[in-house]
C-alpha cells in the first residue's frame, strides 16, 4: 500500500471544575472536558485516526482508562506515543485535517496554537495539518454545550 487513511472522533462531556485542553491548548473557559485523561477530544480523534491508519485498532486498547498511569494524561503525551508507532510503521504523516466542534467557547484564536501544538510532536511541516472549528449551530448535546466533539482524518504515505 502506498497510501493509508485513517478517522478518528471522540467527544467528551464538559463539566465544571476541569480544565479545557483541545489540541494540547489550555483554553479558558468555565468548565472543562471530563475524562480519566485530560479529555483533549482533539487529540483524541487524532490519535484515533493515525492508529485507524496504520490498522493498530484504538486509543482504547493503547491507553486504557482503567490504567491508572493515564489519570489525567495529556493528550499530547498519548500523541507522543503514537507517533512512535507511525516511526516504526515504515509510513510517514501526509497530512491531517481536524473538525473541532464546540458550541462554546469560540475556538478561532486558539487554531494557531493548536496546529503548532500538533506540527512540534509529530514533526511535520504546517502545510500538512489543518483545523478547523465550528459550533453545531445550537442542535444536540454539542450545541447545547454539554460536551466537545471532533473528527480527524489523517493519510499516511509509505517511506520513512
Ligand atoms: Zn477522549
Amino acid at each position: 500500500m502506498e497510501y493509508k487513511a485513517g478517522i478518528g472522533y471522540d467527544i467528551h462531556r464538559l463539566v465544571e471544575g476541569r480544565k479545557l485542553f483541545l489540541g494540547g491548548v489550555e483554553i479558558p473557559y468555565a468548565k472543562g472536558l471530563l475524562g480519566h485523561s485530560d479529555g483533549d477530544a482533539a487529540m483524541h480523534a487524532l490519535c484515533d485516526a493515525l492508529l485507524g491508519a496504520l490498522a493498530l485498532g484504538d486509543i482504547g486498547e493503547h491507553f486504557p482508562d482503567t490504567d491508572p498511569q493515564y489519570k489525567g494524561a495529556a493528550g499530547s503525551l498519548l500523541l507522543k506515543k503514537v507517533k512512535t508507532l507511525v516511526d516504526k510503521s515504515g509510513y510517514r504523516i501526509n497530512n491531517i485535517d481536524i473538525v473541532v466542534i464546540a458550541q462554546e467557547p469560540g475556538l478561532s484564536p486558539f487554531k494557531k496554537q493548536m496546529k503548532e501544538n500538533i506540527c512540534g510532536l509529530l514533526d511535520i511541516t504546517q502545510d500538512r495539518v489543518n483545523i478547523k472549528a465550528k459550533t453545531n449551530e445550537g442542535l444536540g448535546p454539542v450545541g447545547n454545550k454539554e460536551a466537545i466533539a471532533t473528527y480527524a482524518l489523517v493519510s499516511l504515505v509509505k517511506g520513512g
